[in-house]
């Protein structure tokens, strides 16, 4: 009864929030995959790509007809690594709850206005935030929800002042700065707090598996966890049918983390030719992020451990990138942008412009990040995204100018987004039609 109740709850929204069915005319389709645009028009429906035709479609009275006038059409932008919910300035991290969540509100907001439809939210953001924007209480791109990350004791994620001792030690909530985090150590505490965030509705699950920058007491050398907490971790995902995203830097840690069944590695900046080796054997993805680290050495409260950290990966930067290009390593678009700094979203695009072509960024940030989104398997409730084709979710984007010789036009989002459409819903539409 509740579940067709839920169903009765969903499809009101659904009828009140979606145009039934919405032309978009004269437009040169960026699929998501191919460098080369195609002349043709799109027909939306109940919020999914009804129709790609280079021949003119008809329609009744009561579809919408958008005139394109010949812009770029582009699948909505996709973020692979993102901190909705760690935006409060970096010197107030211990800032209540209602802080956090309002500043969440305004990041959500920016992500979607600059054309981001979907982000996989990479630790700290509550399930509860992803539903909220479903429901439409929240104004934002659809989240991914990693839930609170999980941290060893003394690992990236345990940002306690160093005189707070271990909130577990004394049996009290393990979950520290408005349950971003949940020091975890052991199997069973694992376990534990990875069948917690998938209870929560998280559809993959975080772990930081080496050493951070942005923590004080964990080198960028030290290993996180231990192979039997990895597995641990993998193994009640993997029985939800769902991965673990790690954060690492090493090639020590990347292999570790491979080694007992990590999909996806975060950051990946210091490893090596036979550890990139070891990523494609294995099919593993490296989500990793340009324009923060050079932006970071001008955040307001970083440490000076913070830095000489930051000093020590951002040398593999350069080399990272040119492992990934060398062995084609599935890389997708993030930003992992914190603290305040989400503003500068739309710089990654330029910055990766410097090492891949424009058409090149365009699919990491469309087709490839979908890619990855969708290791979530089951526990994807939202279909297929990232890519025009039939039958797949309508999140679009017309775009003035010409993305694909110069990707700048997408630093400016209010000027050169013409149309923002999320599931069939258009959430902005300055095109005059
Ligand atoms: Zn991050």
């Amino acid at each position: 009864m509740y579940r067709s109740l839920l169903i009765a709850v969903l499809a009101c929204v659904s009828a009140s929030t979606w145009a039934d069915s919405v032309l978009i005319e004269n437009v040169r389709i960026f699929n998501g995959v191919d460098a080369t645009l195609t002349q043709g028009h799109v027909l939306v429906e109940g919020g999914l790509i009804a129709k790609v035709s280079s021949a003119a479609i008809d329609v009744d009275d009561d579809t919408q007809v958008i005139d394109g006038a010949n812009r770029v059409l582009s699948p909505g932008f996709i973020d692979l690594h993102v901190h909705l919910t760690s935006h409060v300035p970096y010197d107030q991290i211990d800032a209540h709850g209602t802080v956090v969540g309002a500043v969440a509100n305004d990041v959500a907001r920016h992500f979607l206005d600059s054309g981001f439809t979907t982000v996989r939210d990479a630790g700290g953001t509550h399930p509860d935030l992803a539903r909220a924007i479903e429901l439409g209480t929240v104004y934002g791109p659809r989240v991914f929800p990693s839930g609170a990350v999980l941290s060893q004791t003394g690992g990236h994620g345990d940002w306690r002042h160093s005189s707070v001792p271990n909130p577990t030690l004394r049996g009290s909530n393990p979950y520290i700065h408005s349950d971003q985090a949940v020091i975890v150590d052991g199997v069973d505490q694992h376990l534990a707090a990875v069948r917690e965030n998938l209870r929560f509705g998280a559809t993959q699950i975080k772990i930081m598996g080496g050493g951070g920058v942005m923590s004080d007491y964990d080198p960028i050398h030290s290993l996180q966890p231990s192979p039997e907490e990895i597995r641990a971790a993998v193994q009640a995902a993997g029985d939800f049918g769902t991965y673990v995203l790690a954060h690492a830097y090493t090639s020590e840690a990347v292999r570790r983390l491979i080694d007992n069944g990590v999909r996806c590695i975060e950051h990946g900046l210091l490893i090596d030719d036979a550890t990139a080796k070891i990523v494609k054997k294995n099919d593993v993805v490296i989500s990793t992020q340009l324009v923060v680290y050079r932006a970071l050495k001008d955040l307001p409260g970083i440490t000076e451990t913070n830095l000489a950290k930051l000093a020590v990966v951002l040398k593999g930067q350069e080399n990272l990138i040119r492992l990934i290009k060398k062995y084609d390593i599935t890389t997708g678009f993030a930003t992992d942008l914190i603290g305040g700094m989400y503003p500068m979203l739309t710089r990654e695009f330029t910055e990766r412009a410097m090492y891949w072509t424009p058409a090149e960024v365009l699919a990491q940030a469309t087709s490839e990040s979908a890619k990855v989104i969708r290791m979530a398997g089951r526990l994807n409730r939202h279909g297929n995204f990232g890519e025009i084709r039939e039958g797949w979710v309508a999140d679009l984007l017309l775009i003035n100018g010409e993305p694909m010789q110069d990707i700048s036009v997408l630093r400016d989002p209010e000027k050169n987004l013409a149309l923002i459409m999320k599931g069939g819903e258009i959430v902005k539409n300055q095109t005059g039609t």
